[in-house]
């Protein structure tokens, strides 16, 4: 089977347009492919084959369409080693950890696979003995999905898997920088017998256009949205009109304490973990590092030497932690950051050059307030370590933020823990935990980070909505 499919996927057919664009690979700039430029007349394409297959695809009993998804995560499967290499080739992931994330992906279709038997319903007492109310739950209409680049198959999975459990059909924008292995997916949808236009892909090299031909297309019931915070905001304004359902999933800033009680090899090797995973390239990525005063010396020296140790290198390589950025602009960003808060004083604990995209992992402490990296989301393998003095002082610095995704904590005191979670305004915690995100559970923030769940019956709920059923009968009584 060829990866490198180079059409879009519209109604059940692979387009190849006269448009298109090119994929670099963040290895070395090599083109991996040549992939159609979809702009409004393949949107319009695609929304009026969503309708038509939405029609019929809600009409499968939630059994076939288990059947239909648990097919899809076998063929997923079989080709685990090649999607792995896709996404390592796409954006630079070092290989163990795309395993890890087409792990994930298989793990999230399985399990809406099995969630889809069971979108129940409920009957609710009425007060009058004459009625009977029935509630059920009806799939929400065609999809419109945008995904970013960094995790590229598990995050559109976590979208499209949920999406036709439902009953839902889904029109996929994937990430300009990572459209290959979105086709992929399709490619393998389309080899398992899903229906025409249940699941179509759509990659362009200018979103703007198509996206906002689809918000403002009222077929279109929902949109799915994962990427920054500032084009969250823009979506949210283009989905009112039509009054579309949303799901945001946005930017993060996530703080990561640890207290003078924590077990201290355990947090620096989770912390390590938490931050450094594809590189500092991820929403949940710690950005902050807050070290109680009595073991800033210990842990930083600790930390410093885990970081040095990290191999930075070919992510095709097996031995690698580190590979490249995804491009120049990622680059640049994190330069920014490093030089402001050079310019506030911070100091250089390790790292602070960069070979190519390849960004030495970078640890700064004696950060100024004013800097940009204690506000912004670094998105790279670039991270503040700083010092609190006492547990209310901890949570203040952790909440202060618009952002309110993932935040972490380090204690063996139960009560610490149990009382710094439930303080800390974030909509995932890990305590004593650097990997919180799993299959089965809620992923998702609050404030700017965003609108909505993700994975788990929460993922599901984004795409049913709720329908009350009120039977009047004319003979409530059991006659003699
Ligand atoms: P981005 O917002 O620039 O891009 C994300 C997606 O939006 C891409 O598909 C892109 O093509 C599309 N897009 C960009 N401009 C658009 C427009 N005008 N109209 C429609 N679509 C448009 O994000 P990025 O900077 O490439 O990705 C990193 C960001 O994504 C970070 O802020 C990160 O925290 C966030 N993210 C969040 C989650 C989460 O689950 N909360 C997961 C991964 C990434």
């Amino acid at each position: 089977m060829n990866l490198l499919s180079a059409g879009a996927f519209i109604n059940g057919n692979w387009q190849d347009l006269e448009c298109r664009f090119a994929v670099r690979s963040p290895l070395d700039q090599s083109v991996l492919a040549e992939v159609s430029d979809c702009g409004k007349a393949e949107a319009e394409a695609a929304a009026a084959a969503a309708v038509s297959a939405f029609a019929v695809w809600r009409r499968h009993t939630a059994y076939e369409r288990a059947t239909m998804l648990a097919c899809w995560a076998d063929l997923i499967q079989g080709q685990k080693e090649d999607l792995a290499r896709l996404i390592t080739r796409e954006m630079g992931k070092p290989i163990r950890q795309s395993r890890a994330e087409v792990n994930t992906a298989l793990a999230l279709v399985r399990w809406y696979a099995e969630e889809c038997k069971r979108i129940m319903g409920e009957s609710i007492p009425s007060q009058f003995p004459d009625k009977r109310l029935q509630i059920r739950k009806m799939p929400v209409g065609p999809v419109f999905a945008i995904t970013p680049w960094n995790s590229p198959v598990s995050m559109v999975v976590r979208k499209v898997a949920p999406a036709l459990a439902a009953g839902c059909v889904v029109i996929l924008k994937p990430d300009e920088k990572t459209p290959l292995t979105a086709l992929q997916l399709a490619r393998l949808w389309d080899a398992v017998g899903g229906p025409a236009g249940t699941f179509q892909v759509l990659p362009t090299a200018d979103p703007a256009p198509l996206t906002e031909q689809l918000m403002a297309d009222p077929r279109i019931a929902n949109l799915s949205f994962t990427g920054s915070t500032a084009v969250g905001q823009r979506l949210y304004a283009l989905g009112a009109p039509t009054m579309k359902r949303l799901s945001l999933e946005l930017g993060g800033h996530a703080p990561v304490l640890i207290f003078a009680d924590a077990d201290l090899e355990a947090a620096v090797a989770m912390a390590l973990s938490a931050k450094f995973r594809n590189g500092g390239q991820s929403c949940v990525a710690a950005n902050r590092l807050y070290v109680h005063e009595s073991i800033l010396p210990a842990f930083t020296q600790r930390y410093v030497e885990a970081v040095r140790s990290l191999k930075v290198g070919d992510p095709l390589d097996e031995s690698t932690d580190i590979g490249p950025l995804v491009n120049a602009a990622a680059l640049h960003k994190l330069q920014d950051q490093l030089q402001d808060a050079l310019t506030h004083g911070a100091q250089l604990l390790c790292g602070g050059t960069a070979d190519g995209l390849w960004f030495l992992p970078t640890l700064l402490g004696r950060v100024g307030p004013q800097s940009q990296v204690l506000r912004e989301e670094s998105f790279g393998p670039l991270l503040p370590i700083l010092s609190f003095h006492n547990e209310a002082e901890a949570i203040n610095l952790a909440n202060d933020s618009p952002y309110g995704l993932a935040a972490y904590v380090w204690t063996r005191d139960l009560g610490r823990a149990f009382r710094v979670a439930e303080a800390l305004d974030y909509g995932i915690i890990g305590v004593n935990d650097g990997s919180p995100s799993t299959p089965q559970a809620p992923f998702g923030g609050i404030k700017l980070s965003g609108l909505g769940k993700e994975g788990g019956k929460w993922g599901m709920e984004e795409y049913l909505n709720v329908q009350l059923v009120s039977l009047h009968l004319p003979y409530p009584k059991i006659r003699d």
